[in-house]
């Protein structure tokens, strides 16, 4: 049943709707089905804006016309007041046909005309990005406004820091007009349909499928996908063909209810079996060659890291992955007694160059080195030693030392169907060994970086949470390495 809209569709309304129209729907009819706004959530607002005010530095002497402002009327109000003064100006707001939208950078172009300066912080123009301006430009010249080009100012991937940070070489304006042409015509029409959406009376009736985990994996998912069962067909590995949507159209919900013969690949096969018998698939011989290829001392390694979309230290590109922590516990022969090392960075300083020396300090000179996904350790190494060359001869020397105990999880020779189709260490570890990441304070990768990067560098960051999240940080770190011999001590035990 629907009624008169009298819904606005904001930018984010749009590409929501785009996505899904029960999400926009819940946007506005169930505003409390939305997860509260998480740390890593938040963390990637905060980097949104740091380019966002960064972008404004490369349109100098303009307006900021809406800070503060949150309702629509009077940021229209206050667009309408500024527009005459033909400077840039910065989110200005303007509505047409109950569509809303609130422009990065506007910027006068000639006599007349503006052009649309969209700020991303990733690397690239991804599609929804260009939905979204396609979507800008309609509103703002439907509101009148004569509008030249569009861009999407973006990272530039290829930046490298060498002292001060050079906004105008951060940020690159790609110019987007020709590619939004073809969805400007469709604009108009999804827009009507999204209003109509909003405004019925009852949520859309939408069934899962890709589109819930893109372009944005939705934050629903706990509610839409709850009717499926323990097994379910939704954890097929790597399913690029998209068997899984053809199942549940079968109404084929669990892994369990899959008949033999249906095309699976081997792993997936095995996902099946798993799931049929309700224990671990397990290659022993897979294993076991394995556990062979395994040198003492063993030393187990991992690194914490962080990222910024600004490089914050000297030979970094955006986005380069800082490592400021690691963990190392030696092993001298089967079942002897751990020797734990560690380091963590104190300051915002640039930790490569004490990383790297108390690295070397603790990694034995002979032995396997054990990592979970061993490329992440080891191209963080790399990257140390071609900004500091005098690391080059260590890492060279202990490269080919390195084993990935990712791997028997990756080729499925073992295979839990508790691990939901996943390899990760989270997902292995509980079907293996006792280990338990459930009382830290601290307990996943990202948390751990946001965390390193609150106690570094926010100055309103307290002793007493400095200390914390140091203690945090340091048991996490721990426990890391210290679930890798639990996981392989459990290994050994299978075969
Ligand atoms: S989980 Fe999927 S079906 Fe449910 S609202 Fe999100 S995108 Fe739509």
């Amino acid at each position: 049943m629907a009624a008169t809209s009298s819904y606005t569709i904001s930018k984010s309304s749009f590409i929501a709707g785009s996505q899904c129209t029960k999400l926009l729907w819940t946007k506005f009819h169930d505003r409390d089905a939305f997860p509260e706004v998480d740390e890593a959530k938040q963390a990637i607002f905060n980097q949104g804006h740091e380019i966002g005010d960064m972008a404004k530095l490369l349109y100098p002497g303009g307006i900021e016309v809406a800070e503060g402002i949150y309702g629509y009327a009077e940021s229209i109000a206050e667009t309408d007041k500024v527009i005459s003064r033909r400077v840039p100006l910065y989110e200005p707001a303007f509505e047409h046909n109950s569509g809303f939208v609130r422009v990065d950078i506007l910027n006068p172009t000639g006599e007349d005309s503006w052009e649309i300066i969209e700020v991303k912080s990733g690397t690239r123009v991804k599609d929804q990005n260009l939905v979204d301006i396609a979507f800008q430009k309609h509103v703002c010249e439907g509101a009148g406004l004569k509008v030249s080009a569009c861009y999407i100012m973006h990272i530039n991937s290829n930046y490298v820091r060498e002292g001060e940070l050079v906004p105008a070489e951060l940020l690159i304006a790609e110019e987007v007009s020709e590619d939004i042409k073809d969805l400007s015509g469709m604009i108009p029409e999804r827009l009507e349909e999204l209003k109509k959406a909003s405004a019925q009376v009852k949520s859309p009736e939408v069934k899962i499928g890709s589109h819930c985990n893109a372009p944005y994996e939705c934050e629903l998912k706990y509610r839409c996908w709850k009717f499926l069962p323990e097994y379910p067909v939704t954890d097929l590995y790597r399913d690029t063909k998209g068997r899984r949507w053809d199942f549940l159209e079968k109404k084929i919900l669990s892994l369990t209810d899959v008949p033999e013969g249906s095309g699976l690949n081997a792993k997936q096969e095995i996902q099946r079996k798993a799931a049929n018998q309700g224990h671990a698939e397990v290659d022993k011989l897979a294993i076991k060659d394995f556990l062979d290829g395994l040198e003492y001392p063993l030393t187990f390694f991992d690194i914490e890291s962080f990222q910024k979309a600004a490089p914050p230290y000297d030979g970094l590109r955006p986005y380069r992955q800082i490592p400021f922590q690691f963990s190392v516990h030696v092993q001298d022969g089967p079942g002897s007694e751990l020797k734990h090392f560690e380091f963590l960075a104190e300051s915002n300083d640039d930790p490569r160059a004490d990383f790297m020396e108390k690295l070397i300090e603790v990694v034995p000179d002979d032995g396997k080195i054990v990592a979970y996904n061993a490329s992440f350790e080891k191209s963080r190494i790399k990257e140390c030693a071609e900004y500091l060359p005098q690391f080059q001869p260590w890492v060279d020397s202990v490269l080919d030392r390195f084993v990935d105990l990712l791997v028997p999880f990756r080729n499925f020779s073992y295979y839990h169907p508790d691990q939901h189709g996943s390899a990760s260490i989270k997902k292995v570890l509980p079907v293996l060994a006792d280990t338990d990441y459930s009382g830290l304070s601290i307990n996943e990768g990202s948390a751990a970086s946001l965390a390193f990067v609150e106690m570094v560098f926010d100055p309103e960051t307290t002793t007493e949470r400095k200390a914390a999240i140091r203690e945090g940080l340091l048991e996490y770190c721990a426990l890391d390495t210290k679930a890798m011999v639990d996981v392989l001590d459990a290994l050994r035990e299978k075969v």
